[in-house]
């Protein structure tokens, strides 16, 4: 069992941390919030006051945090504390350009970083089941690779660093647009007198299958019980859809990628967010397609 910093218990990482705990990994958890601290120590975490002291002695230090300038602002404080022996596994999902910096910085300081961000919400994360898109050498991934395990139902090596968060935001954006594409056809289906069910029925099982349609369907009482059967509370929050479009319109844009579907979807998205849709799941963008 290891000593591991975990540092950033919100929604995903609160429930990442204890599981950590359950294995019997010593966890020294850091939050700004004295909330998310309280919960880690009920789930078993050793709360700890900064982020340099989860990182002091520790054998890996796992961030799990908002957004790329968190990342790099928490790696600077952990610089000249972490030992050299210790990986630094980052699964925040960060604009790829980012990724890369801190994973350089962490590099020229003598340490081991990979980017290992997640997919599954945040029932994924309290029960251990996350899928983990790991970027980094084969060496790091290889160390990696059983803390993560004991977090998450799949822990797959990219590439090198800046390949997890490639892979996690063209997997999303494939989720944004066919989730969108999957809703039209819905709102279509109805207009044209077609039956919703049997439409699932028929298209769960023909070419217009995905993920969106047969385990996600955005209408209630059609295909598995989904946000859709709970008013589209819980899930995973159209808002956090609009983080991943915007950073795989900006990874696009920095490499000269074309990507209409996304960037149709992306502004689909952000017109639902801006109209304060932006805390219900992402399915629920379909109210924005029917009468
Ligand atoms: P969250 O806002 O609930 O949690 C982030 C936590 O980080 C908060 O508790 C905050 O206090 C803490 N934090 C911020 N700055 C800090 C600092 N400098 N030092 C210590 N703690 C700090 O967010 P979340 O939903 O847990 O998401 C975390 C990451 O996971 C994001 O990058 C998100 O895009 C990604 N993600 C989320 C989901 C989801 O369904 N929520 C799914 C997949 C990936």
């Amino acid at each position: 069992m290891a000593r591991i910093g975990f540092i950033g218990l919100g929604n995903m990482g609160g429930g990442m941390a204890a599981n950590l705990a359950k294995k019997g990994h010593d966890v020294r958890a850091f939050d700004l919030s004295a909330d998310a601290l309280d919960k880690a120590k009920t789930a078993g975490c050793l709360p700890v006051a900064s982020a340099a002291e989860a990182a002091d002695g520790a054998e890996a230090i796992v961030t799990m945090l908002p957004a790329g300038k968190h990342v790099a602002e928490v790696y600077d404080a952990l610089f000249g504390v972490a030992p050299a022996s210790a990986i630094l596994i980052d699964c925040s999902t960060i604009d790829v350009a980012t990724a890369k910096q801190v994973a350089e910085a962490a590099q020229a300081k003598g340490l081991v970083a990979v980017d290992a961000p997640v997919s599954g919400g945040i029932g994924a994360a309290n029960a251990g089941t996350l899928t983990f898109m790991v970027g980094g050498s084969a060496e790091a991934f290889g160390r990696a690779q059983p803390i993560l395990a004991d977090m998450g139902k799949a822990v797959i090596h990219a590439g090198a660093n800046g390949a997890g968060q490639a892979a996690k935001i063209c997997n999303n954006m494939i989720l944004g647009a066919t989730m969108i594409a999957t809703c039209e056809a819905f709102a279509l289906a109805e207009k044209l007198g077609l039956d919703a069910q049997a439409f699932y029925d028929i298209a769960s099982v023909s070419s217009g299958q995905s993920w969106s349609m047969t385990t996600y369907a955005p209408l209630p009482g059609i295909g598995p019980d989904t946000p859709a059967d709970h008013d589209y509370q819980g899930g995973f929050a159209a808002a956090l859809m609009l983080k991943d479009l915007r950073l795989a319109m900006a990874a696009a844009k920095d490499v000269g990628a074309d990507t209409p579907m996304g960037a149709k979807a992306a502004e689909r998205y952000e017109a639902f967010a801006e109209a304060g849709q932006g805390s219900l799941d992402f399915s629920a963008i379909i109210r924005t397609l029917q009468d």
